[in-house]
């Protein structure tokens, strides 16, 4: 049975080949391949083994464990899954740049239709996945990846997990902080797909501004950023504010109108953000609302993917992310300890936090 099993793995494996190293992430190395029948481009993600007290680290586990179960044109595809050497290698079709590139690459000119049309596809991508019961814990411009056709699909499914009717209690620590609503800088422990919609909004906001709204340095840096911007939370819009395990009473901010950071946004897309970017989380629109408002359904509407801007390949405009692309995000990133140490209850025995540090990478999308 073992051989049968090892032999099946085997020609599995041969199926696709791997050509060169084009990315390096938390728990794996990243390769630009292809499918040997038909010689289309692929992406191999061979799973660093050994550096996990458990052999692999429970990033990976998630990973394939939600994307062998989610199936949709905004969700990056697994392709395969097949051992050799004592590697784990997730085949995953290709993409070409993400939307943090896009965003930081001001040669490209953004027109509302794109954001609608990118907001479109990330709200797609994602009310799949809150449908089938997946909260994703880690949306932000760098995991939303896009193919060489335009097409978004949202990406990095290492922190997601399942979630129930709200009362299930999980870590707060996750989704990286630029990203992470009020309610776990508060240290909520239950809490529901709206985690993911405020990090939409933080994305939203992003794509009209092309800087992060929010760029807080450490959980209160972001809370009094956040206050800064759309003034304090009150207790009449969200009334258990007070009770959350890590409540800090914080100076009063009077409200501002939203119009003065988005100067140039419609009426539609500013009531589409501060359905986003409700303080409440009972309060924020649910993705499959959202994709019902008006902002997506009236002109400008959403661009053509293949009409998106895109780098062209091979025209100066390298996939290579430049130190000046590259700065203040990935910095965050890599001095965001708590990014990857998300352990849930019920997860501690995994020890997630152990060794899945964050690394420096290139972006070598071809
Ligand atoms: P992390 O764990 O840091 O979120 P990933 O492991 O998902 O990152 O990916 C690391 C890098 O590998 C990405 O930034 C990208 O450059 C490249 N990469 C990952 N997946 C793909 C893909 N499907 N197509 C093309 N490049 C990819």
């Amino acid at each position: 049975m073992a051989d049968v099993a090892l032999e099946k793995n085997a020609s599995v494996g041969k199926m696709w080949t791997k050509e060169k190293k084009i990315g390096e992430g938390t728990y794996a190395t990243v390769f630009e391949g292809r499918e040997v029948a038909t010689g289309r481009k692929i992406a191999i993600k061979k799973i660093k083994l050994g550096q996990f007290k458990d052999g692999i680290s429970l990033d990976a586990i998630r990973e394939i464990k939600f994307l062998r179960e989610l199936r949709h044109e905004n969700v990056i595809e697994l392709l395969s899954v097949y051992s050799a050497k004592a590697n784990i290698n997730l085949v995953l079709e290709f993409c070409q740049t993400d939307l943090e590139y896009l965003i930081k690459n001001k040669t490209l000119l953004f027109l509302p239709g794109d954001v609608k049309s990118w907001m479109q596809m990330t709200l797609r991508g994602l009310e799949f996945c809150h449908r089938n019961g997946v909260l994703h814990r880690d949306l932000k411009p760098n995991n939303l990846f896009i193919t060489s056709e335009g097409v978004l699909k949202v990406a990095d499914f290492g922190l997601a997990r399942e979630f129930g009717d709200g009362s299930m209690k999980m870590t707060p620590e996750v989704i990286t902080t630029w990203y992470r609503p009020p309610e776990l800088l508060f240290g909520a422990r239950a809490y529901s797909s709206s985690v993911d919609i405020w990090s939409v909004g933080c994305i939203f906001a992003e794509l009209m501004l092309r800087v992060p709204f929010f760029a807080g340095a450490s959980n209160l840096d972001q809370l009094k950023i956040m206050y800064s911007a759309m003034g304090s939370p009150t207790e009449a819009e969200w009334p258990n504010l007070k009770t959350l395990p890590d409540y800090v009473q914080l100076d009063f901010v009077p409200r501002k109108p939203w119009h003065l950071h988005f100067s140039a946004a419609s009426p539609d897309a500013i009531t589409m953000l501060k359905g986003f970017l409700a303080y409440n989380p009972n309060k924020r629109v649910s993705a499959k609302e959202a994709l019902l408002n008006p902002y997506f359904h009236t002109s400008p509407y959403p661009t053509h993917p293949s009409k998106l801007p895109l780098p062209t390949p091979g025209t100066g405009v390298a996939r290579i992310l430049a130190p000046e692309l590259n700065g203040q995000g990935q910095k965050h990133v890599l001095k965001d300890k708590k990014r990857k140490k998300g352990v849930d209850e019920d997860d501690e025995e995994d020890g997630e936090g152990s060794g899945t540090k964050k690394v420096a990478r290139k972006l070598t999308f071809g």
